[in-house]
């Protein structure tokens, strides 16, 4: 079996990821920070999302000695000139804390009308080989990218962050009210995902 870290505690995104990888390899195993209790916590301390994935797919190949995949990712808005962007889990200033930051970005686009509320979430994977690794010299980054716009007010309660006052491009349901597995199919992480897998199945 090959191998491969995924920069992430969460099990169901390890599972998924999984899944989409196997259209490409059936030989290739999945494992995420979990199989590695003594990881330290690596600061994101980079200028873009493309510097904090790659600072995270570095810093965990470089750990554990194995091919690492990491992702960052944000909600860019128009109208704050691309804020939140790489500060957008701590937008409130509270690491984590989406009521506060969705609170702060509505507050921001107070009276701002609909059709200057557009904005889009972006991800960017990461691939990275250790120094001893046939692949060594090559890094890959995939981006993702879903437009869509601001509401007015929060509906739903499904997925995380920002998904409740983000309504995607051409769809009359925030991601918040989306059913569980249909945001996969459209999101910024599943194009990215999508767009790496195959790379993965010939680099690894
Ligand atoms: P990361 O974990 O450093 O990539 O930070 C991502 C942050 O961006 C999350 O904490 C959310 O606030 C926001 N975000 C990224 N992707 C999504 C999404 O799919 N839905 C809602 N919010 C998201």
């Amino acid at each position: 079996m090959r191998q491969i870290v995924l920069a992430t505690q969460n099990i169901g995104k390890i599972a998924e990821f999984e899944r989409l990888l196997a259209e490409f390899a059936e030989d290739i195993e999945v494992l995420g920070l979990k199989d590695f209790p003594d990881m330290p916590d690596i600061a994101e301390t980079g200028e873009s999302f493309t510097e904090n994935a790659l600072l995270k797919a570095r810093g965990v190949c470089e750990f554990t000695g194995l091919p690492a995949l990491a992702d960052d990712s944000g909600l860019c808005v128009d109208f704050l000139n691309g804020d939140p962007g790489i500060y957008s889990a701590r937008w409130s200033g509270v690491h984590g804390d989406d009521l506060a930051n969705i609170q702060r970005v509505l507050s921001q686009l107070d009276g701002v009308l609909d059709q200057a509320r557009t904005a889009h979430f972006v991800c960017e994977v990461a691939l990275v080989f250790p120094p001893t690794h046939r692949s060594a010299n090559s890094e890959v980054i995939e981006r993702g990218k879903l437009e869509g716009f601001i509401t007015l007010a929060p509906r739903g309660t499904a997925g995380f962050g920002y998904d409740p006052i983000f309504q995607p491009a051409g769809q009359a349901l925030t991601l918040g009210e989306f059913a569980h597995g249909e945001k996969d199919k459209i999101s910024h992480r599943g194009i990215a995902l999508k767009a790496i897998a195959p790379r993965i199945g010939v680099l690894l």
